[in-house]
């Protein structure tokens, strides 16, 4: 069985579609991950997330060691089992949500003590803590422990702050090649950081390269400096990362982030979007979002999307979709949340067809003309 592979079949420009093998299954690139933070992928049973195409999906390591903790997971035989999803799970290394959701936080060379926004219980996530932890969550990509700085400190600070984020990086490295079994099927990916300079970024790649990552993440963006820097930044980043392994942006974005961050090569994404929007009434489609709860669609008959597949848009019109979000009614949110994966889903096969045919600028041009039109 082949612990992780990576194989690009095609490129068109920077863009690239191939397949990750892993040893609980194949993820296909560009791939999409839905969000299942608390063991679950929120309104959606998880044969409904696969079937919407998802091959890989991702777990929040802040929220699982909070409740139901790690310890508890491992005990029932780990995230998979638990949760009812027996192929690729990816986990995030908690530092990103312990800086943005917890209280009382102290972050030194050792890690970061925090207080959990749950109860106000004390905790310490370090390197070898996050590591155990993805290990006691049977994680099979597992991400490397960083500081995800604000983008808009001064060079100095943004620099520190990666430095060390490369020494998490090597600790994180070596606390995972300790782990034994979960070693010899799991993978560790690294994670650039460095805002938006350049010459950080640069230095950052050099650095993760030189410890030796399956997988490169590019962190630190998609944090609130906007589309425009984001792209701007996603025209160097990429390429600074070994250009036969996978690479992924991590929390991003809307569909249009999708497609321009595939252009400039992209190969995985996460993001909380189209389940969160889902619950709120915003529904993605190939003519842009659309928020159900408007009054323009309550005797509106046909579908959210005349061009989806999904389960709710062959079976349910505009119109009870708005009623159903209107009502409070939690089937809204389920039917809404069903679509907007089927979409991004969709959004992922179709950049992959145009990749191996060679058309993807055409796709990018045709994407942005029917979302944008209004
Ligand atoms: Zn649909």
């Amino acid at each position: 069985m082949t612990r992780f592979a990576f194989d690009i079949h095609a490129t068109d420009g920077k863009a690239r579609t191939g397949t990750i093998r892993m040893m609980r299954g194949d993820i296909r690139t560009p791939a999409f991950m839905p969000v299942g933070t608390a063991a679950t992928v929120k309104a959606m049973k998880m044969e409904d997330v696969h079937a919407s195409g998802a091959d890989i999906i991702l777990g929040n390591t802040y929220h699982l060691m909070l409740r139901p903790g790690a310890e508890r997971v491992a005990r029932l035989g780990g995230l998979h089992k638990f949760g009812g999803w027996d192929r690729p799970i990816l986990t995030d290394s908690g530092g990103y949500q312990v800086m943005s959701l917890s209280d009382l936080r102290k972050i030194t060379e050792e890690g970061v003590t925090f207080a959990s926004h749950l109860d106000g219980s004390r905790h310490l996530l370090s390197p070898e803590r996050s590591m155990e932890i993805q290990r006691l969550l049977g994680s099979d990509i597992v991400m490397c422990f960083d500081e995800c700085p604000r983008a808009d400190q001064p060079r100095d600070v943004i620099a520190k702050s990666m430095e060390m984020s490369m020494r998490w990086a090597r600790r994180s490295r070596e606390a995972f090649n300790a782990g034994a079994e979960h070693a010899e099927r799991a993978a560790l990916f690294g994670i650039q950081q460095g805002a938006l300079d350049e010459g950080l970024r640069k230095a950052s790649a050099d650095a993760l390269t030189d410890i030796g990552f399956d997988g490169y993440a590019i962190g630190g963006l998609a944090v609130g400096e906007g589309q425009e820097a984001m792209f701007a930044t996603l025209d160097f980043a990429p390429q600074q990362l070994p250009a036969d392994r996978p690479r992924y942006l991590m929390g991003v974005g809307k569909p249009d982030d999708l497609v321009g961050a595939v252009e400039r090569g992209v190969d995985m994404f996460d993001c909380v979007l189209p389940t969160r929007s889902g619950r709120n009434g915003q529904g993605f489609t190939w003519n842009g979002p659309v928020n159900i709860r408007n009054a323009r669609h309550a005797e509106d008959t046909g579908p959210l999307d005349e061009r989806c597949p999904c389960p709710t848009c062959t079976k349910y019109s505009r119109a009870y979709l708005h009623h159903l979000h209107k009502s409070g009614e939690m089937l809204g949110a389920m039917l809404l949340t069903e679509h907007n994966l089927w979409f991004y889903q969709q959004l992922m096969a179709g950049m992959r067809a145009a990749i191996a045919e060679g058309r993807f600028a055409a796709f990018a041009a045709d994407f942005r003309r029917d979302y944008f039109a209004r």
